[in-house]
C-alpha cells in the first residue's frame, strides 16, 4: 500500500459496496470489501439447480439505454444484450377479463379504452401525463455529485420548472389513485402496478422509461451483472474478501466527536481503517455494529414513516418448454377468485414471470418461470426457529397450492411441464444478505417521502468517518439508487481528503 494511500473498509458487496469500492480505488483510496456470502451482489443474485439459472432479482434496469453513465463507469453492461420489453404486464382475472399493460403509451391508451370504455377521461389524463412526463428533460440523479457549471444550473432549473405540475403525483398513492377509475377490474390493476402504497409519481415514470426503452432487461441474469461490476471493483484495484461477515464496527472516542476507526469481523479479527462504509442493512448497521449509539434524526424519522418492501414468497421453476405466456417486464398478474394465504398474509394475486425470453438460463428446449407474491416475515420466521422440518413442509405445501390454482384456473397443463423447484421466502433473503425483515428493495417511496426527501443522510451524528449507503438510505430502493448512493460516499469521502473525485 502506497504511504498515501487512506484504507477504506466496506461492509457488504451488494450494489452499493462495490459502486463504493469501484469508485474509492480509482480516486487512490486502499479498498477492502467484506462480503458476509462468497459471492457479490447481494439481492442483485441469481442461482444455479441443475442446468436451470434461477434469477432473483432484475426485471427492469433503468439506465439501460440513457442516462446510463453509471453503469458505463462500473462496467456493469459490458458484453450483456438488452431485451427491452414491449409490454409491462398482463393481469388475468378469474371471469377470464385480461387487461395488458403495454410500454408504449399509444397501445397502452387502446388497450386501456378497450377494457374501460367507461373511465376514458381517466384513461386520457393518465395517458397524457405519461407523454408529458416523457418530454421532460432529466438530470441525472448524480448530478449532484460533479462539479457545477452554469449549463448544469440551467438544466436543473428547467427540469425544475418541468416538474412542478407533476408535483401532485407524489401525493397520490396507487390505491388512493385507482379510486379514479370507476371499474373494480380497472381499480385492483392499478392498485397493483407495483405496490399499492407506492407514489403514483413512480408508477408514471416507470412507463415514462419503459416507453423511452430506457428500463430494459440484461441478458445472462442479475448474478452476470453483478459479476461485472465486482471486476471492475477488482480492476480499479479494490480488494473483496468473502465469507467476511462483519460484527462490530470499531470507534475511537475522542472529545469533540467519535470517529469509525475499522472494524472487528465475526470470527475475532480486527481490520484498521481511516474510514469505513456500511453498504449492509441499515438496521443491522446501527442496532447490531453500531449498538445503537449513534444516529440521525431525519434517518430515524424516514425508517419510521416509510415502510419497508414487504417481503416475498419466491418460487422459480425449471420447465421443460415455456409457458404460452407472452414476454413481458414484470409477467402475468394471476387475480384469485378467493384471497390466497401465502403464510401469515392473504393475498388478492400472485405474477408469474416467463423467463423464457433469457434462453441462457435454461437449456435448450427449456425455460425458467418465477412465482412470487408478498408474504409475512414473522410467519416464516417462527416457523423456521420452531422447525425446520415444518418449515420446508410448509413452503413446499403453499407453493403446491399455488401451482395447482395456476394450472386448473389459468394455465393449464403448464404444472406437468415441471423440471425443477426451489422455494424461497423472506428468511432465505435474510440468511443470504441479512436483509431486514426479508424486504426486497429497501424502503417504499410512500406519499410521506416528501416529508423526509428523497435522499436519506448517509453520516450518523456523533460518528465521524463513518457513511452509509444502499437501499436503506435511499427511499425506493432498486439498482440505480444503490449504485449512485455508492457512488455519492465515494465522492464525499474524497473531497472530505481534498481531492478531486474521478468517475
Ligand atoms: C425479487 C427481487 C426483485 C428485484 N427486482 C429489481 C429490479 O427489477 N430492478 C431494480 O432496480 N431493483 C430490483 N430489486 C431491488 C434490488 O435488488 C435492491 O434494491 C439492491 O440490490 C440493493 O442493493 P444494496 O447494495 O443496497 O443492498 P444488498 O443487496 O442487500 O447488499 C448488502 C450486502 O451486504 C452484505 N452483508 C450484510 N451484512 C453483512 C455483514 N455483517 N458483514 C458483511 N457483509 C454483510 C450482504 O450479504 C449483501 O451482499 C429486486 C429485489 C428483489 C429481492
Amino acid at each position: 500500500m502506497n504511504k498515501q494511500e487512506k484504507k477504506v473498509v466496506i461492509i457488504g458487496a451488494g450494489i452499493a459496496g462495490l459502486s463504493a469500492g469501484s469508485y474509492l480505488a480509482r480516486n487512490g483510496f486502499d479498498v477492502e470489501i467484506l462480503e458476509m456470502h462468497d459471492i457479490a451482489g447481494g439481492q442483485c443474485t441469481s442461482w444455479k439447480n441443475g442446468k436451470f439459472t434461477f434469477d432473483g432479482c432484475i426485471h427492469w434496469l433503468i439506465g439501460s439505454a440513457y442516462m446510463n453513465h453509471l453503469w458505463n463507469e462500473l462496467g456493469a453492461l459490458e458484453d450483456i444484450e438488452i431485451i427491452n420489453h414491449d409490454r409491462y404486464s398482463t393481469v388475468h382475472f378469474p371471469d377470464g377479463q385480461t387487461l395488458t399493460f403495454y410500454t408504449d403509451p399509444d397501445k397502452l391508451e387502446a388497450e386501456l379504452l378497450r377494457f374501460s370504455p367507461g373511465d376514458k377521461n381517466e384513461i386520457r389524463n393518465f395517458i397524457r401525463t405519461i407523454r408529458k412526463m416523457s418530454k421532460l428533460k432529466m438530470i441525472d440523479p448524480d448530478a449532484a455529485i460533479g462539479e457545477k457549471s452554469f449549463k448544469d444550473l440551467f438544466v436543473l432549473i428547467k427540469f425544475i420548472s418541468g416538474f412542478i405540475p407533476h408535483l401532485k403525483w407524489f401525493k397520490i398513492s396507487a390505491k388512493e389513485y385507482s379510486e379514479k377509475f370507476s371499474k373494480p377490474e380497472l381499480k385492483t390493476a392499478i392498485q397493483n402496478l407495483f405496490a399499492p402504497d407506492f407514489a403514483m409519481l413512480f408508477n408514471l415514470f416507470t412507463f415514462v422509461w419503459l416507453s423511452q426503452g430506457n428500463a430494459g432487461y440484461p441478458v445472462g441474469g442479475s448474478l452476470n451483472f453483478s459479476n461485472n461490476i465486482a471486476a471492475n471493483c477488482l480492476k480499479h484495484g479494490a480488494k473483496i474478501r468473502y465469507k467476511s461477515s462483519v460484527k462490530k464496527i470499531l470507534v475511537e472516542k475522542s472529545k469533540d466527536a467519535d470517529k469509525a476507526a475499522g472494524v472487528e469481523l465475526e470470527n475475532g479479527s480486527i481490520i484498521k481503517a481511516d474510514y469505513v462504509i456500511s453498504a449492509a442493512d441499515g438496521r443491522t448497521t446501527i442496532d447490531q455494529m453500531l449498538d445503537r449509539k449513534y444516529h440521525h434524526p431525519k434517518l430515524q424519522k424516514a425508517w419510521e414513516i416509510l415502510p419497508p418492501f414487504d417481503p416475498l414468497f419466491y418460487i422459480s421453476l425449471g420447465i421443460n418448454g415455456k409457458l404460452d405466456d407472452p414476454p413481458s417486464v414484470s409477467g402475468s398478474a394471476i387475480v384469485f377468485k378467493e384471497a390466497f394465504d401465502t403464510g401469515g398474509k392473504k393475498v388478492n394475486s400472485v405474477l408469474l414471470h416467463s423467463m423464457a425470453f433469457d434462453e441462457t438460463l435454461a437449456p435448450e428446449g427449456k425455460s425458467c418461470l418465477e412465482i412470487m407474491c408478498t408474504t409475512d416475515f414473522d410467519f416464516w420466521n417462527n416457523l423456521k426457529n420452531e422447525s425446520s422440518e415444518k418449515y420446508k413442509k410448509e413452503k413446499k405445501h403453499i407453493a403446491d397450492k399455488l401451482i395447482n390454482i395456476i394450472d386448473r384456473d389459468y394455465f393449464p397443463g403448464f404444472k406437468s411441464k415441471i423440471e425443477k423447484i426451489d422455494i424461497a421466502t423472506p428468511t432465505t433473503w435474510v440468511r443470504y444478505t441479512g436483509v431486514y425483515r426479508g424486504a426486497f428493495e429497501g424502503l417504499q417511496m410512500t406519499t410521506d417521502t416528501i416529508k423526509v426527501g428523497m435522499s436519506l443522510p448517509k453520516q450518523l451524528q456523533g460518528l465521524n468517518n463513518f457513511y452509509l449507503c444502499g437501499q436503506w438510505v435511499e427511499p425506493g430502493g432498486g439498482l440505480p439508487p444503490a449504485a449512485f448512493s455508492g457512488k455519492n460516499v465515494a465522492a464525499i469521502i474524497t473531497k472530505a481528503e481534498g481531492k478531486k473525485f474521478k468517475a
